[in-house]
């Protein structure tokens, strides 16, 4: 299983990551993103990394748990 984290500080309100994996990431009323789960299944695992490493500010990380 697979947890997320995001840098709220580091976010820029880009938007890649909730274009890339949109039931996982979403942006709140401030610009911010939000996740909308914290522990990805394997079947989605290479999407949302793929949807992490497209911030230009790297404000998520992936870690295994
Ligand atoms: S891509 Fe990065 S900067 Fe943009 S909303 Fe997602 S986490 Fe924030």
């Amino acid at each position: 299983m697979l947890g997320l984290i995001a840098d709220l500080n580091a976010c820029q309100g880009y938007a890649n990551c909730v274009i890339a994996a949109p039931d996982t990431y979403d942006i709140d009323d401030d610009g911010l993103v939000v996740l909308l789960r914290a522990r990805i299944p394997g079947e989605d695992r290479a999407r949302v990394e793929e949807a992490a490493r497209s911030c230009p500010v790297s404000a998520l990380t992936i870690e295994e748990r």
